[in-house]
């Protein structure tokens, strides 16, 4: 078994395929040492170390320990430094890794092997730089290993700031930090019980140790949960002999992004520090300078853009890096997030990944390289996360309502736009805050800079302001992979956290509660609420306020659906009860609507009478006469969605709730219906309490209503007819599918759809017209599916309603599962809420198992789903393995669905090979 990688001198033993046993950050470094990358060599313990040490009461594989060594000595090799000597030692960094990227969530520790002895050797050369990187060490070895807060650690070095007035750690006197690393073991002793240890194997098996642990820390386990990253995956631990950014002057450190992860633009996009740590840019201490001249003009207001971008201040090392990031975009060809640092002139890369972006800038990225030629369009249609296409939805500032705020006097700054989209709600200044007001009202979440442990605050919030950091801090890249609309380093605000308050010179102080507005597109910060105005993709689309050439974020958007559409053979279709629903639907491609609820045309003012006097009728003839009434108005309901949808598909359910949620509930209520129909106030209640149920879900409603009052479904099978008819002599090709809901047994469908047909026949008939109408049932009971082989007898169609499937699968009601679900999750009970994302494993078995029985009775049987599920991507992979012809959703999750279904046929061609 080998546990352990090398990569160094031009040759590495892993490569990028290897992500399982690597990591990301190990295969990165592999594959950047085999193309001629400069990266410091290292070596990877791989991620079955970690599964074995979990699985071992934390205890590592006998063998590693001599793969280690060995491993060691061949950077000592390379380097010409060895560790823990006194004149040369050798300094190593210790890495996590997992196999999906996740920023922050663990531990890295830096400059290892240092201790009093091998500092000195290091000082020869330079004293400042060795008890810079001695502090550094023992700060970070002391948070992670040791678990003392490095609160006492930062207090001391604010402390030591003020004292030799210091404005950053860079120029701290060497004589200063001397003092301060005593200061930092004495802190260790104290908190620690003992000395900080000094023998540099301990250091290392310490951190390694460290790094695995940190697998199982909160804020990772919250971040694989948001992100849904298997928690048996594990990490890789690199070990990896350190570089210098922080030696001087001609040293810096950075991150940069081959394209804008926030917009997309093709532009090399970052930001570095001179003579500093890696640590220092991420974390937001200092806000980092922009690496390209151009990048300064772009970002414009902000603070510190008067300070030099890397291309003016080290020219020959920026024509360097310039190389090294086209030559990995291209070798991987995908926008890569790059980490490195530069040690007296000389670049070195200590990452590389896919970066992560936005929505935007995902299908931005996407096209741009197809029209480039590096990629083909299945490449982009996979390149883009098809829930993250929602964003290019979502609503924007109105041009007209913020230029009359900031004349107004209300923009309070700006900052770096690090997450575009509008947002406006209170201000939280904690992340636990922002937790709880986000359950009245949107949030924004306003700190001076982020860290890992606030992930859960940033998730919970509609927008995200720091007055620190830069375009690649924490609250950066978090707010962008979350789709959220962010600005950072916004510094001219001041957060104080002891007053609660945000303040803007010129402007009354803000407190938690108040209003606050951002905008993540162009960085402005604005004071109370203001208001939006639809996305680029709504204006051309759907309110025809724009034209296609005047929007490439539009223009884009149409071209990946489009090559979607190529690629899937899942249709698509739509959940709607409305032509304005419809509308909407089929301009965002739907190609009919796959559940149309009759139940919510009866809620109209003028309806709910009728249909009220329909339920209540003491006789069939009374509640004929209410049906008759109501027709009208079912008619021409259908009508408009028959017009909406010309020559598509459209599969209306008959009633399916239980009558009683039609009737008044309370006294009042009660009494002012049995006024309006004209009954005694005690008659009526009596008839309310007689009909109520104590388990309606599982009461009588579906085609129950229709067995025992068949006169209900025959209403509306005319109305679906005449409204048919209508249309088709207007030259409208309409073309109904009636759905029966809530079948369980062979008998139910065959009686109503013997109905169904006489009825229309007869209409058909008394208009003089032929019209195609299938006749199916809704699969929502597990008998159905059981069943499924006789119900496909008599269906045309099937139509999988997941909801009601789930809910009675696993017997858990869909009004009350919240109460104990998130629970279910957490305790790894259920792998995902089952009623967001289907559950595979069971009553995903049943649709799969519904769908063969019934084709094997009808192999034309048309199936589909609809219900949540329909617009969920993973759930829309599986019912593309079941072989569905189409899943159906809500107007908005269109796009996400046409995208899901190109990708879930991708995935499924692969596999099927
Ligand atoms: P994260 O996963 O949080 O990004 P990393 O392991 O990438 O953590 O380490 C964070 C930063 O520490 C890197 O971006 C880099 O600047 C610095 N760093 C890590 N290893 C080395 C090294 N061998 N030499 C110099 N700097 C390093
Ligand atoms: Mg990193
Ligand atoms: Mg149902």
């Amino acid at each position: 078994m080998k546990y352990v990688y090398f990569f160094g001198d031009g040759h590495a033993e892993g490569n990028a395929k290897m992500k399982e046993v690597l990591g990301g950050k190990g295969a990165g470094l592999a594959e950047m040492t085999n193309i001629g990358v400069p990266v410091p060599p290292g070596f990877t313990i791989s991620t079955e170390v970690c599964t074995y040490f979990y699985a071992h009461d934390k205890a590592y594989p006998p063998e590693l320990k001599d793969a280690v060594a060995e491993n060691l000595a061949r950077v000592e090799q390379s380097v010409g430094r060895k560790f823990g000597d006194k004149e040369k030692p050798l300094l190593v960094s210790v890495r996590s890794g997992a196999r999906a990227s996740m920023p922050g969530m663990m531990d890295t520790i830096l400059n290892l092997g240092l201790n009093d002895e091998t500092v000195q050797g290091l000082a020869k050369h330079d004293e400042r730089f060795a008890f810079d990187s001695y502090r550094r060490f023992i700060q970070m070895y002391s948070d992670v290993v040791l678990e003392i807060d490095r609160e006492h650690f930062e207090h001391e070095l604010f402390a030591l700031r003020d004292r030799v007035g210091a404005d950053s750690d860079a120029k701290i006197p060497a004589a200063s930090l001397k003092e301060l690393v005593e200061t930092y073991k004495k802190i260790v002793r104290e908190r620690g019980g003992k000395e900080f240890p000094q023998d540099v194997h301990e250091q290392l098996w310490g951190a390694i140790g460290a790094v695995f642990t940190s697998w199982n820390n909160q804020r990772a386990i919250t971040y694989r949960k948001l992100n849904q990253i298997p928690d048996d995956w594990g990490t890789a631990v690199n070990v990896q002999s350190m570089v210098f950014g922080n030696m001087g002057d001609d040293c810096a450190t950075g991150v940069a992004f081959t394209r804008n992860p926030s917009n997309g633009e093709h532009k090399f996009f970052g930001e570095y520090l001179a003579n500093a740590q890696g640590e220092d840019v991420v974390a937001g201490i200092r806000t980092p300078l922009p690496i390209s001249k151009s990048q300064v003009t772009d970002v414009g207001a902000s603070s510190s853009i008067a300070e030099k971008s890397l291309e003016e201040s080290m020219p020959e090392v920026y024509a360097q890096l310039e190389d090294v990031y086209k030559k990995l975009e291209s070798h991987y060809r995908d926008m890569q997030d790059i980490e490195f640092t530069i040690q007296a002139h000389k670049l070195y890369l200590l990452q590389t990944r896919t970066g992560k972006r936005t929505g935007f800038a995902a299908v931005k990225i996407a096209c741009d390289m197809v029209d480039e030629g590096l990629i083909s369009h299945t490449e982009a249609v996979s390149r883009v996360e098809a829930g993250q296409i929602v964003q290019l939805l979502a609503p924007m500032f109105d041009a007209k309502e913020k230029s009359k705020a900031v004349q107004g006097g209300r923009l309070l700054g700006r900052g770096l736009p690090a997450g575009p989209g509008a947002a406006t709600g209170r201000i939280a200044f904690s992340a636990e805050r922002a937790v709880s007001m986000a359950k009245d009202d949107p949030v924004i979440l306003v700190r001076i800079e982020t860290s890992p442990e606030d992930i859960a605050g940033m998730h919970s919030a509609a927008g995200i302001l720091t007055t620190r950091g830069g375009l690649t801090s924490h609250a950066a890249v978090v707010a962008r992979g979350m789709g959220r609309p962010c600005v950072v380093g916004a510094g001219n605000l001041r957060v104080d956290y002891g007053k609660g308050e945000l303040r803007s010179e010129g402007h009354e102080p803000l407190e938690e509660g108040d209003w606050l507005s951002i905008d993540g597109t162009s960085g402005e910060i604005i004071g109370g609420k203001l208001a939006t105005k639809p996305s680029e993709v709504i204006q051309v689309l759907i309110d025809n306020t724009m034209q296609p050439s005047e929007s490439e974020t539009f223009r884009n958007f149409d071209r990946l659906l489009k090559w979607s559409d190529e690629i899937r053979s899942l249709g698509v279709r739509t959940n709607a009860d409305t032509p304005k629903d419809a509308r909407v639907a089929r301009l965002f491609g739907a190609a009919g609507i796959g559940l149309c609820r009759t139940e919510h045309m009866f809620f109209a003012e003028e309806r709910i009478l009728r249909v009220r006097e329909m339920i209540l009728a003491r006789d069939e003839k009374g509640r004929r006469h209410a049906l008759d009434q109501l027709l009208p108005f079912q008619q021409a309901d259908f009508e408009g969605i028959f017009r909406e949808l010309a020559g598509l598909p459209v599969t209306i359910r008959l009633l399916d709730p239980p009558l009683h949620e039609f009737l008044p509930q309370s006294e009042q209520q009660i009494s002012a219906v049995a006024r309006d129909m004209g009954w005694g106030f005690v008659e009526l209640r009596a008839k309310v309490n007689q009909l109520h149920e104590s388990n309606p879900m599982l009461g009588h409603r579906g085609c129950r209503l229709a067995v025992t009052y068949p006169e209900i479904y025959e209403m509306q099978v005319r109305a679906i007819y005449l409204a048919a008819c209508t249309v088709k002599k207007e030259g409208i090709d309409a073309r109904p599918e009636v759905m029966i809901p809530l079948v369980g047994t062979v008998k139910e469908l065959t009686i109503l759809t013997e109905m169904v047909r006489r009825v229309g026949a007869e209409t058909l008939k008394a208009n003089g017209v032929d019209l195609p109408v299938i006749v199916g049932t809704m699969i929502e009971i597990p008998r159905a599916a059981l069943v499924a082989d006789k119900l496909g007898e008599v269906a045309e169609f099937f139509s999988f309603g997941t909801n009601d499937l789930t809910q009675m699968t696993f017997g858990y009601s869909r009004d009350d599962a919240g109460t104990f679900l998130p629970e279910y999750v957490d305790k790894k009970i259920l792998k995902k809420d089952p009623f967001e994302s289907i559950d595979q494993e069971g009553v995903g078995q049943l649709v799969k198992l519904g769908t063969e029985r019934g084709r094997g009775a009808n192999a034309n049987l048309k199936v589909g789903v609809c219900g949540e599920h329909g617009g969920d991507p993973d759930s829309i992979r599986f019912f593309r393995t079941c072989g569905l012809n189409y899943v159906s959703c809500s107007p908005y999750r269109v796009p996400v669905a046409r995208l899901a279904a190109a990708q879930a046929e991708l995935e499924f061609k692969h596999y099927e090979g």
